[in-house]
């Protein structure tokens, strides 16, 4: 059993340890963005596949994939649907659950929506949406005092008024309690990532009566059989033989 393991994310990397330890013969895929990776035991590629025709190509070489992306990398999980649709290469969606939902949360469907909102909301937002979203909140924030939490700086230039913090989870109540103080963080913005690495701000941010804005998962592509935690996952990859 060959396995291609979309990964970038916890799950993908624990499932990586039960494959491994299972005797298959795992290769985690990383999409290269983030500087030093964390990286999962068993064989690992990293960078684009060029595609679904790159995707497909690659396929030639996997007996089943498991896409362990994050929530909201919708591109990487749409090119796996269709690549293995196409080649009738088993695919298993891993996707963690989402955040049981506060009834004080404010959400937003689009990212454009939540530097609404924020904007309305407070002057000095904490932005924890990932490097690749900031430049979609610096029309409505360009000129709040606004503290932006990446793992990797991002290519943007910041708005004057904005600082960044370079840093990777998981994170504690007590740091996250000392940031947002220390920022005087009036409104907190963040992707329904779910998951336990990042969820110590949602607790700060209630502990300290901050607002708390969410942007909603987008849809990933319909059809595909998915699951909700590792244990699942590895029990789909033993089954297949
Ligand atoms: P994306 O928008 O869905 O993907 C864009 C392109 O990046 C894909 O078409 C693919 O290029 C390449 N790519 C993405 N994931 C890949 C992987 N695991 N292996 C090889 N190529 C990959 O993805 P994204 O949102 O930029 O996320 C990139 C990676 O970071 C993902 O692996 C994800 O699990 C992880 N991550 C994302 C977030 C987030 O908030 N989006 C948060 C934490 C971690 P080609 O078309 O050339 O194949």
């Amino acid at each position: 059993m060959r396995l291609l393991l979309l990964g970038g994310t916890s799950e993908a990397r624990e499932l990586a340890v039960l494959l491994v330890e299972a005797g298959v013969d795992v290769t985690t895929s990383l999409a290269g963005r983030v500087a030093r990776p964390r990286l999962p035991v068993g064989k690992v590629r990293i960078g684009g596949f060029g595609g679904v025709p790159g995707l497909r190509a690659a396929l030639a070489s996997y007996d089943a994939v498991v896409d362990a992306t994050h929530p909201f990398a919708l591109g990487m999980s749409a090119n796996a649907a269709a690549a293995c649709r196409a080649d009738v290469t088993p695919l298993l969606r891993l996707e963690r659950p989402g955040w049981d939902p506060d009834p004080g949360w404010h959400h937003a469907a689009t990212h454009e929506e939540a530097a609404e909102r924020a904007a309305a909301l407070g002057e000095r937002p904490f932005l924890t949406v990932g490097r690749q979203e900031l430049a979609r909140f610096v029309p409505e924030l360009g000129r709040r005092a606004v503290l932006a939490r990446v793992v990797d700086v991002p290519e943007l230039t910041l708005p004057d008024t904005w600082s960044l913090r370079t840093s990777r989870g998981p994170y504690t109540l007590d740091g996250e309690l000392d940031l947002m103080g220390g920022h005087r963080a009036d409104v907190l913005v963040t992707k329904d990532s779910g998951g336990a690495y990042t969820w110590p701000k949602m607790e700060a941010a209630r502990m300290l009566g901050v607002p708390v804005v969410v942007v909603r998962r987008p849809p990933g592509p319909a059809g595909v059989p998915t699951v909700h935690d590792v244990a699942a996952a590895f029990a789909w990859v033993a089954d297949l033989g």
